[in-house]
């Protein structure tokens, strides 16, 4: 395997509980609700270094539906974040949902499970089946060829110019 190929690794890290001690009630984890309460695991500095070492990249993928759901303010989660990220210079990116969840008559296509915010581009139900098992978005370029998808596309277009495009629009960018 190639030295970019490894590069292109990532981890996907939860927040809560897995970076940043959580309060448990009746045996549930509840987030830190002011970020004075952010509180680091103290393994987690060597272990993301340790990780990046070894060439992965480190995306932090968060539900935070209280904010969603009114009980939370964005502000304060996004403070925490920077904080986490000062603490953690190492994390490549913090995906985040705020969504409140379907519940709650929110759904989405970024709360977990389905983080979704990676994408598959590709030409054969391989890479479509990739994608689904990866649990990224899938785009399939049609060229036209005898074979059938075995999970459906997110997105099918015709060339990779408006793969990009299909990318860079369903991520608002
Ligand atoms: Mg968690």
């Amino acid at each position: 395997m190639g030295k970019h190929e490894v590069a292109r690794r990532a981890v996907f890290l939860d927040r809560d509980g897995v970076i940043n001690r959580v309060a448990v009630r009746n045996g549930t984890p509840h987030p830190p609700f002011h970020v004075e309460e952010l509180e680091l695991y103290e393994d987690v500095p060597d272990g993301c270094a340790q990780l990046k070492a070894a060439n992965f990249l480190l995306v932090v993928i968060t539900n935070q539906p209280d904010v969603g759901r009114g009980t939370q303010s964005r502000e304060a989660v996004e403070a925490m974040h920077l904080k986490m990220q000062s603490a953690l210079p190492l994390l490549d990116r913090i995906e985040i949902c705020y969504h409140a969840g379907e519940r709650y008559g929110q759904a989405c296509g970024c709360r977990k499970p389905r983080p979704k915010r990676s994408y598959v581009i590709g030409d054969r139900w391989r890479d479509v089946d990739c994608a689904r098992a990866a649990g990224c978005r899938a785009i399939f370029i049609q060229r036209g060829y005898k074979e059938n998808l075995r999970e459906a596309a997110d997105f099918t277009v015709a060339n990779f110019n408006d793969a990009v495009s299909a990318v860079l629009r369903d991520a608002g960018l």
